[in-house]
């Protein structure tokens, strides 16, 4: 069993027209079963002209009209608790998980015993891309409580075979003094502002981060890990290898990077459709290499609360040149959330590309970073960028490095920031997703 890829199965190389039969079968069923069972689709449905029992095949996907979150928690709001998408009697559902965090109110899901297992495949298969195996031994430290990451990941890295330690967030100590005593090497699974966050811990602790064992990095959470700079703090820091997993709470963790680490590889094969669109006009883009769009996401297995044409509001770039690795389908890599992006006069900014530029300064910045934005858009002022100076530079030499970075912003995002300079250790370290904007003009501060 151990040398086994029992949840990489000939799905995710099968022939493209094998795959499509298989999807456009599911998809016809989900499609059947949500319309018998989702008051919230049926009206959606019906408000758009289109009738269910016309989607035939993977091309009638998109007659049907996009889901965005906002409207499963409106629903929630006046159909208690899990709003009109319950397409799972009360008695069936065995988990409760609540997503969000970035937007607006958590929405609350309900899962079946058959949805668990679905979510805990699509997870076993991104856990292994990335490196994992039985025979790790794997310290969880994300927030297990009620965010869809905690137990539900855990549940996932249990179906891949490893040893899975539910550690959580605020442990940081405990978890070291553990980890002093395991005298073998060890996984990470957390954020990557959270194991920097670990390391300044130990070193505080007078322990050197590096012997602490953790040899494979598991990450999500913050975009940050593709930042090269980034991901090379990272595992410098604790003397690991880095590697990225993406998920969306509502969907599970369908995308991973391989030892290739050449963008995340596209895992949902046979259990999630997912779409390509242009995110303005909603229109579908060709995957091609280097094209950039929104996805979009269609469970074809859901039993609980589906997802059809479901808005990521990710903006990714993907490719779709093969990998040395053999993984078939598309690769990609997360430009920013389509919520994080803001627009400085004409020019659409992501902070990830913000993080890029900063990154490119250490060791005289520390890569912390905060966007305070104090203008009701459209912003027409220079956006206040506050940067955190690494340990060893002098005070003096703030206000040169402060005109270089705001110059390389400048020629690489072609806008022009106001850079603030603070002292090392100055800003706050996250356990949880790092906040790089500060809307200020709705009520948003930095401490
Ligand atoms: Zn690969």
């Amino acid at each position: 069993m151990t040398d086994r890829e029992h949840w990489n199965p000939d799905l995710e190389t099968a022939p493209t027209d094998a795959l499509r039969r298989i999807e456009a079968a599911k998809l016809v069923r989900q499609i059947a079963y949500t319309a018998a069972h989702s008051l919230f689709y049926r009206a959606k449905w019906a408000a758009a002209g289109v009738h269910p029992e016309t989607i035939r095949g993977l091309d009638d996907l998109t007659r049907l009209p996009f889901t965005e979150k906002r409207e499963f928690q409106d629903s929630q709001q006046a159909n208690p608790p899990f709003g009109a998408n319950q397409t799972a009697p009360l008695d069936a559902l065995v988990r409760m998980q609540a997503t969000g965090g970035t937007t607006g109110r958590p929405l609350r899901m309900g899962m079946t015993r058959a949805d668990i297992a679905v979510y805990n495949e699509i997870g076993a298969r991104a856990a292994w891309c990335n490196g994992l195996r039985p025979g790790d031994v794997l310290f969880e430290c994300m927030n297990y409580s009620l965010y869809a990451g905690g137990v539900s990941d855990h549940m996932t890295f249990e179906t891949v075979g490893a040893c899975v330690a539910p550690v959580g967030i605020g442990q940081s100590k405990r978890l070291i003094e553990i980890l002093k005593d395991m005298r073998i090497p060890v996984a990470l699974w957390s954020t990557p502002s959270y194991a920097l966050h670990l390391a300044d811990v130990a070193r505080e602790d007078g322990v050197d981060p590096r012997t602490l064992g953790i040899r494979k990095g598991f990450f999500s959470g913050d975009a940050g890990l593709a930042v090269p700079g980034y991901r090379a703090r990272v595992e410098d820091a604790l003397g690991l290898v880095a590697r990225d997993m993406w998920g969306m709470g509502e969907l599970g963790a369908p995308a991973a990077e391989c030892r290739h680490v050449n963008g995340l590889h596209w895992l949902g094969q046979a259990l999630v459709i997912a779409e390509f669109i242009d995110p303005e006009g909603g229109s579908p883009i060709p995957m091609v290499d280097g094209a950039t769009g929104e996805l979009v996401f269609t469970t074809i297995e859901r039993e609980a609360h589906p997802l059809i044409r479901f808005r990521s509001h990710d903006r990714v770039t993907l490719w779709t040149s093969p990998c040395p690795c053999g993984r078939q389908g598309f690769r990609f890599r997360v430009l920013g959330r389509s919520d994080d992006m803001f627009i400085v006069k004409g020019i659409n900014v992501f902070p990830l590309g913000v993080q890029d530029v900063i990154a490119q300064f250490a060791p005289d910045l520390s890569g912390e970073f905060q966007i305070v934005l104090d203008q009701t858009p459209p912003i027409t002022r220079d956006p206040v960028i506050r940067v955190e100076a690494g340990p060893d530079l002098p005070a003096e030499q703030f206000s040169d490095v402060a005109r270089r970075l705001a110059g390389r912003i400048r020629e690489a995002l072609v806008f022009t920031p106001e850079i603030s300079i603070r002292p090392s250790g100055s800003m706050p370290r996250t356990e949880r997703k790092a906040k790089r904007l500060y809307r200020a003009y709705l009520g948003e501060r930095p401490n």
